[in-house]
């Protein structure tokens, strides 16, 4: 996917289905993010011959690594093989949630409470350490802290929701809540859930302006960042790594990767623990005020517990909906995926039939097969990979972890630094089953909807 095509402007498809014609004449296939900070190359830098770290990945997670290390005195470079921001950091759809997603395999029995417990704590941690990296640093970056409601697909999901509401409570501090069927039309212009959990901890904020405050950060406190500058291979030796690149190598102490759902054939190890996925999103036009209020009362953030998962929010300036989902499984051009996000959009909310559709686009995300995220240190390498479609925070959080572990300093209780990460002899990188995991989701949703 290169960033030309993704910056391409070209006229929707008509599309059947959607009976009447719904899109703008040009939908856009960047973000609307990039409206107010689009990634560009940084002015070109020569490259060290030696640093005490390298860190693959001008992400979140890499530039949070990046100001730690910084901070400590530890001289750092951080290389990215596009414009810095290339990743989900500038793509994502905003929301930040603290905890809510990591106690998914509790409730699918895979954990006890007792061992899920620390995870959510610090899933709670990566939230305060968001919070207060905008607040300290005065990131204007529309940051609200207006909650976040998880809408029930079907009766059964919204039983389940009783006990990961008092979970939530006790380990991340969400102040979360049921909202019971009748009453979640004060949270939400639908009547499409059964139900549904609100989360008070929670956030949403433009994703691509928290970006373009750690960019000024790292320019204010020194450190380098070099653009357009792919790392090709990395060999170990006796002090360290070398760490390979098309203008030139770098001798590094330690290295860290940050590649997150962009992780390729440089680190194997790393690219079979963790599985890209697509994320779409599209955004409408301007809305009148009413019909905004009127969708999101009390401006929260959205998702649902459907598999084939849906997420949303409005805009910062509150004019517009931002909405995203797992519209296909694998990767494709954000134009085929619009017809379907905006079907989603109006089963839920059929009051916005006939709403333009203006912004279409894509990122990817990595899932990792236990569902959490990781960070640690495999063959000599230090990686904070896998945020499972919610790494705002999380990665923030595990960059800055992995700077504070290189520095001697770590949080000792990091439940996210655990030596198990993953793999499967039937998966080399390639994430073939993809597909068909879409259509069992597809077919358990399914069930669920009409049995459940
Ligand atoms: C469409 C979409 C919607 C999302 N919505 C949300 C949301 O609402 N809430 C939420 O919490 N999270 C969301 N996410 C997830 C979130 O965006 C990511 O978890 C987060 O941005 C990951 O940050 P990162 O720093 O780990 O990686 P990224 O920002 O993806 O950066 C990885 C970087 O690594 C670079 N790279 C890869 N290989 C190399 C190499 N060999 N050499 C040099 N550089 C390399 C890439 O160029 C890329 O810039 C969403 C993601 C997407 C795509």
């Amino acid at each position: 996917m290169s960033a030309a095509h993704l910056r391409s402007s070209r006229p929707p498809p008509h599309h059947a289905e959607d009976g009447e014609r719904d899109f703008s004449p040009r939908l856009q296939t960047t973000a609307l993010w990039w409206e107010a900070h689009e990634p560009k190359p940084l002015p070109e830098i020569d490259l060290p011959k030696t640093t005490r770290v390298a860190i693959i990945g001008a992400g979140y997670a890499g530039l949070n690594a990046a100001l730690e290390l910084i901070r400590e005195g530890i001289d750092c470079i951080v290389l990215d093989a596009h414009e810095p921001g290339f990743g989900g950091s500038t793509r994502n759809g905003g929301i930040v949630s603290g905890g809510v997603n990591v106690g998914k395999r509790y409730l699918a029995k895979a954990m006890s409470e007792t061992e899920a417990a620390p995870f959510l704590s610090n899933a709670s941690d990566a939230f305060s350490h968001i919070e207060s990296v905008i607040a300290k640093n005065t990131i204007s970056c529309g940051w609200s802290k207006t909650g976040y409601f998880l809408g029930a697909w079907s009766k059964s999901h919204y039983a389940a929701m009783d006990k990961k509401v008092a979970m939530l409570n006790r380990h991340a501090g969400s102040e979360a809540s049921l909202v019971p069927r009748e009453r979640q039309r004060e949270h939400i212009g639908s009547e499409y859930y059964h139900g549904g959990m609100l989360i008070g901890r929670t956030a949403h904020l433009h994703p691509a302006l928290y970006y373009r405050g750690l960019l000024d950060l790292c320019a204010k406190a020194g450190v380098k960042i070099a653009s357009k500058t792919p790392v090709t291979n990395l060999r170990e030796s006796n002090s360290g790594w070398t760490v390979t690149t098309p203008r030139g190598s770098i001798a590094a102490g330690d290295v860290v990767i940050a590649t997150n759902g962009y992780t390729g054939d440089v680190t194997p190890q790393f690219k079979r623990r963790v599985v890209p996925l697509g994320s779409y999103i599209i955004a409408t036009e301007e809305l009148p005020p009413e019909l905004t209020a009127a969708v999101s009362p009390k401006n929260h953030s959205f998702a649902d517990t459907r598999r084939v998962l849906t997420y949303y929010r409005l805009s910062p300036d509150g004019k517009r909906l931002i909405f995203g989902g797992r519209a296909k499984f694998g990767m494709t051009d954000p134009v085929e995926t619009a017809p379907i996000l905006y079907r989603f959009m109006v089963d839920r909310f059929p009051q916005l039939k006939g709403t333009r559709i203006t912004h279409a686009w894509t990122g990817n995300v990595a899932f990792t097969l236990d569902e959490m995220p990781h960070m640690g240190k495999l063959d000599n390498l230090h990686y904070a990979l896998g945020c499972n479609g919610s790494g705002i925070a999380m990665m923030s959080y595990l960059g800055h972890q992995s700077a504070r572990k290189i520095v001697g300093r770590a949080n000792s209780v990091c439940a996210f630094d655990h030596p198990e990460f993953p793999d499967h002899p039937l998966y080399n990188g390639s994430p073939w089953f993809v597909p068909w995991l879409g259509r069992y989701f597809r077919v358990r949703d399914w069930i669920d909807r009409r049995f459940n």
